[in-house]
């Protein structure tokens, strides 16, 4: 590893869509940098990334683990994204806590739907980044038309560095794909598929592709000079003078920073072309953690103080928990630190749950999980695995009890789709709770909880393949043999009115009165989550008290399951005056009347939510009729129709009850030759019908 500097460490991710080679990149980039002695196959399913059985199944990578290596003089951490629509959280997740990142297209498939998700993900958190067009060798792989895509689909500023000498196979294309050319140092770059293309030779430029050169080249001074406020290149390409590549890369490194231009190279993992110039530019142009501005909290003492913290071993230690890997010998916590030293055997603390924290070890930890260097302690920029945390979960901010810093939590996308779960043998059912709560925690966009109804237990997640995985991590992990239901759909409830009650408790019980009264307005809390507030008015009676905190928390807990017994959504419930009479005060009393206040509330007054997908599918053009035609079978809203090369793209928002034959229905509706993906929208009312057809109990077809 590097020695340790600020300025030489690159925290990047490398984002895709599932299939544009992610892998097979990933894969390469730990071979030339000597992470790996030896190439994985992503078709073989011995990748390094893809460590867990699981994913080398289905060949996705699903856990995000970050790994260190050295290149040029950087060590970069590479923290691992997933590549499939259901995971669009964990994508998000390592957004917070990465510096930049490396988009990977597919040159023949251009800008997909998730890629544009992400992209704008990427765009929300200020993310600089860079493209990489893979797979330059199949049929039908268009370079420029990539490049347009982006500009158009994404709006980006696509700028490219590197160009394809031909494209396609030898079996399809007269001029197939062969090297890159670099238009820095203007040559030609070959790579050597003997050594597993190691080996870089730099030719001169073909002469039939010089002009072509040196017309992207100008296109990248165009961009370059567009912005040019240091005046780095203007007058020397006026003046007609040399520019250095030096002068070049910095100028690029600028605009990459203030997220102007992203600067794009091509290749093809498979070919082995194109990845050590992207590592390269990984080094030259995507930020060190000090080229990010200085993270920003509040301080949890002084509520609206704002707190911030630069990436410094000297500032006070602050960082963020941003994975858990539940093994079956205890916990993993990755922590992205963001200032000062975290040491081992000390202690730390979690403003966000009032806790003190044991940090027992430090671990760098490398694509295989029990291949592990413990630190005694790591600094400002780093990113570790920390053992020892007890009450922590993903999102949590940890800090020093001295200098106290809240940071932002990292939000995460509602659950869709449920099923039942029960254990095969009955012997087994506290193993699966205990199962499921380590998942939970693992994967905070999973979740479980008993039906009050059926008694059923039920697991919930963003999509059927999320399901699966999990059910399979019991199986194979913790050796726990299920049976699971057909997938449900999460509805949710919420308000249709506002409410204005009082809720009441007035029983014997032993000889003793139970009395309270609580009076609540209800109201519909758009984009606010489920709240409960006391007001300061009279009559303050358990206003800043713990009985306060009691109310809140039996009514938030009341409202996770509404009338039909779904978990109601965006409700707020203010607390106007309570009636809870001296001597005999009992805080059982106050349960019963805010759970009573629930119910009043909720009573014929509930909206049935359902979860809308935006859904991507791509078809050549003769089966668009009775594609569409299906889709508005679906209730599916047609948002957009573009072609892309010769296919034709339709995008829709569709509610996800009609979506669970899809697989089979759009096979046998195109043969096999529609590609599709799918993701969590929105949740929106449901029509009547739906409601009346599934009252209770929402099993779909
Ligand atoms: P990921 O889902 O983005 O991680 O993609 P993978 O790296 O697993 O690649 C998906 C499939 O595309 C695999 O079958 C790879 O062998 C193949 N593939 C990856 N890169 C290339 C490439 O540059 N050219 C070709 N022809 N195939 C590739």
């Amino acid at each position: 590893m590097a020695k340790y500097d600020l300025q030489k460490i690159r925290n990047i991710g490398i984002i895709a869509h599932i299939d544009a080679g992610k892998t097979t990149s990933t894969e390469h980039i730990l071979y030339y940098s000597g992470a790996k002695h030896r190439l994985g196959e992503v078709d073989a399913g011995t990748t390094e990334t893809d460590y867990n059985v699981e994913e080398q199944d289905r060949g996705i990578t699903i856990y995000s683990a970050c790994i260190p290596f050295s290149w040029q003089d950087c060590t970069i951490n590479l923290i691992d994204t997933p590549g499939h629509v259901d995971f669009t959280a964990e994508v998000e997740r390592s957004l917070r806590v990465l510096d930049g990142c490396v988009v990977v297209f597919d040159a023949q498939k251009g800008v997909e739907a998730q890629s544009e998700t992400v992209w704008r993900q990427a765009d929300s958190y200020g993310v600089p980044r860079l493209v990489f067009i893979n797979k330059m060798d199949v049929v039908g792989a268009d370079f420029p038309s990539a490049l347009e895509e982006i500009r158009e689909r994404l709006e980006g500023r696509p700028v490219a560095l590197t160009i394809p000498i031909g494209s396609g196979s030898p079996k399809d294309s007269p001029t197939p794909f062969a090297g890159i050319i670099d238009l820095i140092e203007m040559r030609a770059l070959y790579f050597e598929t003997a050594d597993e293309g190691k080996t870089i030779r730099a030719e001169a430029i073909p002469a039939e592709l010089q002009a072509e050169a040196r017309r992207w080249r100008e296109r990248l001074f165009d961009a370059l000079t567009e912005k040019d406020e240091q005046d780095r290149l203007t007058s020397a390409l006026l003046e007609g003078r040399e520019i250095p590549a030096a002068s070049i890369r910095e100028a690029l490194r600028e605009q990459t920073l203030l997220r102007l231009i992203q600067p794009v190279l091509c290749g093809s993992g498979r070919e082995h072309i194109g990845i050590q110039p992207l590592m390269d530019a990984v080094c030259w142009y995507l930020p060190s953690p000090l080229d990010r501005p200085p993270v920003l909290g509040t301080n949890p003492r002084k509520k609206d103080k704002e707190e911030k913290r630069l990436p410094d071993p000297k500032e006070p230690f602050c960082g963020l928990v941003f994975k858990i890997v539940a093994e079956p010998h205890g916990e993993l916590l990755y922590v992205r630190i963001y200032s000062g030293t975290l040491r081992a055997n000390s202690r730390v603390w979690n403003p966000g749950k009032d806790s003190k924290e044991m940090i027992s070890k430090l671990y760098h930890i490398f694509a295989d999980p029990t291949h592990r260097d413990e630190l005694s302690e790591s600094y400002a920029g780093d990113i570790v695995a920390v053992v020892g945390l007890k009450e922590s979960t993903t999102g949590d901010t940890l800090c020093e009890t001295q200098h106290p810093i809240l940071l932002e939590p990292i939000h995460f996308a509602e659950a869709v789709v449920s099923r039942s779960i029960e254990p095969e043998s009955s012997s087994d059912k506290q193993k699966l709770v205990d199962t499921l709560t380590l998942l939970k925690r693992e994967d905070p966009t999973f979740d479980w909880r008993l039906d009050p109804e059926t008694g059923q237990t039920l697991m919930s997640g963003m999509g059927v393949l999320h399901l699966e995985i999990k059910q399979h991590r019991m199986e194979r992990d913790f050796r726990l043999k299920v049976r699971v239901g057909k997938p449900r759909v999460s509805y949710r409830e919420t308000l249709k009115r506002e409410q204005n009650v009082w809720g009441e408790c007035d029983r014997q019980i032993a000889g003793r009165r139970l009395y309270a009264r609580l009076n609540f307005v209800f109201t519909s809390n758009p984009g606010g989550g489920l709240e409960c507030v006391i007001s300061e008015m009279p009559p303050g009676e358990i206003t800043g008290r713990p009985e306060g905190k009691l109310v809140q928390q039996t009514v938030i807990s009341a409202l996770q399951s509404g009338e039909l017994g779904y978990p109601m959504h965006d409700v707020k419930a203010v607390v106007h005056n309570v009636d809870w009479p001296l001597p005999d005060r009992s805080e059982v009393a106050l349960q019963v009347a805010a759970t009573d206040a629930v119910n009043k509330a909720i009573h014929d007054n509930i909206v049935l939510l359902e979860p809308v997908m935006r859904l991507e599918v791509t078809v050549p053009e003769e089966y668009l009729g009775p594609v569409t035609a299906d889709l508005n079978a679906r209730r599916a809203e047609i948002e957009q129709l573009f072609t892309r090369g010769k296919l034709r793209v339709i995008e829709v928002l569709v509610p996800l009850a009609r979506m669970f034959d899809y697989s089979d229905k759009i096979r046998s509706l195109t043969q096999g030759r529609a590609s599709w993906t799918m993701e969590p929208h929105a949740y929106r009312p449901a029509p009547d019908e739906v409601l009346r057809s599934m009252l209770g109990t929402g099993d779909l077809d």
